[in-house]
């Protein structure tokens, strides 16, 4: 078995979950939760979700509605006169442009407002299990640094270094597995590398603080 397989196969074992841990009913209601999601923990996301939810039904609702208000409405999440204008923005878009429906490839994803890769990867694996790439986000990110899946600093080559080595039947849920370890046990600061299933495989144990 390769280096990549054992890891995986070790990451499958140890995570209980493997979706995104933010709390969504359709497509859209995640497109708008992981726009919210940027810099922001999802456990805040999920307590502002499901009132935000109540208050505007879908994307008719987010594209006419308010900036002043909205941005009232997910201040919690920080940065949101962004995130506000991009809600609005790709809510218009998606109302526009295709039907009222969250589109279900990566090319027609990018062309909204505030939708980078990574947001377009979890919107396609969680909600159409399509898989056109691998959304790279700050777990990510530490973790193929560490793993040495990939030298590269940029989320775009970082995806582009996963691509290659990962199966691409592994690619829905290589993010979600990478999150829950880097949340589990391979921390930003004090990664637990002494109980870490994978620490015979990886080429910083022994060399983190
Ligand atoms: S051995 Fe340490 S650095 Fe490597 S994956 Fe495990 S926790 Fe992270």
């Amino acid at each position: 078995m390769q280096r990549i397989d054992k890891i995986i196969t070790i990451l499958r074992k140890n995570s209980a979950d493997s979706s995104t841990a933010l709390r969504y009913k359709k497509p859209f209601e995640l497109l708008v939760a992981t726009i919210l999601s940027a810099q922001c923990t999802d456990e805040r996301i999920n307590k502002l979700t499901p009132g935000l939810f109540k208050k505007y039904k879908g994307p008719a609702a987010f594209a006419g509605a308010n900036v002043a208000e909205l941005e009232k409405d997910v201040r919690s999440a920080g940065f949101y006169r962004n995130k506000s204008r991009n809600i609005i923005g790709a809510s218009q878009k998606i109302m526009k442009d295709f039907g009222g429906r969250v589109p279900e490839n990566m090319e027609a994803l990018l062309t909204l407002p505030g939708v980078a890769r990574k947001t377009a990867n979890i919107v396609l694996s969680s909600s159409f299990r399509k898989a056109e790439g691998i959304a790279v986000d700050t777990h990510v990110k530490r973790l193929s640094g560490r793993l040495s899946l990939s030298k590269a600093n940029n989320p775009e080559k970082i995806e582009k270094d996963l691509m290659k080595i990962i199966p691409k039947k592994d690619w829905l849920d290589f993010n979600y597995l990478l999150v829950n370890h880097g949340r589990k046990i391979c921390h930003a600061r004090k990664p637990l590398c002494r109980e870490c299933r994978l620490n015979h495989l990886c080429h910083s144990f022994g060399k983190m603080v």
